[in-house]
């Protein structure tokens, strides 16, 4: 196979080697792809160079490229089946997710599309006649975009869109696991007209073609997400050339349930926040916080209605949730669990790998409740990545803010309660960077998305989210220039 991108061209790794691809939902093959190696990522590096260094995309009007992003968005449009059924098999997940996942790609490639251009910067008052200043913007220049295998496109795209509009060129890593509509991705960009150089694929495993897009001193900025550990390698990783970085690393996301709340709502969606995709999602509403007085039958309705999702692959139309992403993380997950349990967890429903031949090819893991947890414990802290709710128990107002804070992530939370002062109040107090109430898990391209605390540095989407992009610059224009005489000489 040659689905490396480099310099406009499709390509086989140096090495010659060669990657399977499975299905994690039964085993099944999905493609063989070309295994980068690290000389094929320092030669991606290079055509971006190059192509910012020399070539017209940096230089192209805002505009221009804007139009560009739309007609991504439009050809995106046309391929969202093959696009969604790609995404589905490498990650395992429903195929309406996956349509949903594409549908959110074409609007954040269209809203990026639509704002390059409308600002071209500002003019600042000098405070004299003889002088002009302003504030325009510049491309940051190389970009190495890292990113996981839970919304491999989407992520892509979160990335992508804002780096081209801003006139960046790129290199783009997605996760080993998953590279299958990150290929698609950049024959859409090719086609839409994208010059050679300016976007780049590397396929292959992370320390080989991840660490060289951190380590180099051609790339400018590195937009990764991921893991913290990863992450933090990644920061290491940049610190010697001091490019931009930008990180987003998960979250041990509150769901905060006051009981003057619609419950019947309420518990409806805490369901979705932490079952969703398998609760392989950054900011999966995993810690349940609800008030003592409903935590007894809110939690019991919840574990009844839990142990009733369906489990199954992409296509089969019964199923309500899929697998996770390997035997290696379900294996992290069940420890999770049994951490949880040791630690005096209460655990209510799902901990152990289902029954029946239908799912034992896939790594599934069924929706699992851990009851009566408290802040002291591991599992109610450490990111689990699965479908692993933990419950706590909160008194007050002040009692579910304290806990809800308490964590070193600060992705995203949510509050529910019908009393409207209350629920502003607490948005407020949370220490986190989205904050729903009465709703769990939607997002717009454009408003920003990203964390406080250890759950990363920088935004994506929205205005902050291009401006990740772009580098500020101060342009002043003495118009009167004549000697200043500081010096009496
Ligand atoms: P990683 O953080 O390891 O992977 C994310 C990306 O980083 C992948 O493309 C990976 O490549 C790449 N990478 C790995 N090592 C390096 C490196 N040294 N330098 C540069 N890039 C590197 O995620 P995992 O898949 O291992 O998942 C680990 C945990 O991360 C999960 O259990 C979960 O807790 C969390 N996670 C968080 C996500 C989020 O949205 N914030 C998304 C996914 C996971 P490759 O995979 O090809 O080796």
């Amino acid at each position: 196979m040659a689905d490396l991108y480099v310099d406009g061209e499709w390509r086989a790794s140096a090495s010659g080697r060669q990657r399977e691809i499975r299905c994690p939902a039964d085993g099944s093959h999905v493609a063989s792809v070309s295994e980068g190696t690290r000389a094929d990522a320092e030669d991606a590096i290079r055509a971006a160079r190059r192509a910012f260094d020399e070539g017209a995309w940096p230089h192209t009007p805002e505009r221009e490229r804007g139009a560009l992003l739309l007609r991504v968005a439009g050809l995106l449009e046309e391929q969202v089946a093959a696009f969604a059924r790609a995404e589905s098999l490498d990650t395992g997940k429903r195929l309406v997710e996956s349509e949903f996942d594409v549908a959110d790609v074409v609007a954040c490639f269209r809203w990026f599309g639509s704002v390059a251009g409308a600002h071209a910067g500002r003019v600042v008052d000098t405070g004299s006649d003889d002088a002009i200043s302003r504030v325009v913007y510049e491309p940051v220049g190389v970009c190495g975009l890292i990113t996981p295998w839970n919304y491999p496109l989407l992520q892509a795209a979160w990335k992508v869109a804002p780096a081209l509009a801003a006139g960046n060129t790129l290199v783009l890593k997605p996760s080993e696991l998953t590279p299958s509509t990150s290929v698609l991705l950049m024959g859409v960009l090719a086609e839409a007209g994208l010059p050679p150089g300016v976007a780049n694929l590397v396929l292959g495993a992370g320390p080989e073609v991840g660490a060289p897009l951190a380590e180099s001193p051609d790339v400018d900025l590195v937009s990764f997400t991921g893991g913290l550990e990863t992450g933090r390698r990644v920061m290491a990783a940049s610190a010697a050339t001091v490019k931009k970085v930008a990180l987003e690393l998960g979250g041990k996301n509150p769901n905060v349930v006051f009981a003057d709340a619609d419950l019947d709502t309420a518990l409806d969606f805490a369901l979705t926040a932490v079952f969703l995709h398998s609760g392989q999602v950054c900011s999966a509403g995993t810690r349940l916080i609800v008030e003592d007085s409903v935590h007894d039958s809110f939690v019991d309705e919840l574990v009844r209605r839990a142990e009733l999702i369906r489990l199954g692959g992409p296509f089969d139309a019964d199923a309500e949730t899929g697998p996770l992403i390997s035997a290696a993380h379900r294996d992290k997950v069940e420890e999770y669990v049994a951490v949880g349990v040791a630690e005096g967890a209460v655990l209510r429903c799902g901990g152990r790998r289902p029954d029946g031949a239908r799912l034992q090819d896939g790594f599934y893991y069924p929706p699992t409740v851990l009851d009566e947890c408290h802040q002291g414990m591991r599992a109610v802290h450490e990111e689990s990545f699965g479908p692993v709710l933990t419950v706590e128990r909160f008194a007050d107002e002040d009692d579910a803010v304290r806990i809800a804070n308490d964590t070193e992530y600060g992705l995203a939370g949510a509050v529910w309660t019908q009393d409207a002062g209350k629920a502003q109040r607490v948005a407020r107090r949370l220490r986190h960077g989205t904050v729903w109430i009465n709703d769990y898990h939607p997002y717009l391209p454009q408003a920003e998305w990203g964390g406080f605390g250890r759950s990363g540095i920088g935004r994506e989407l929205g205005p902050s989210g291009l401006d990740e992009y772009r580098e500020p610059k101060h342009i002043w224009q003495n118009i009167r220039p004549r000697p200043q005489r500081w010096f009496s000489g």
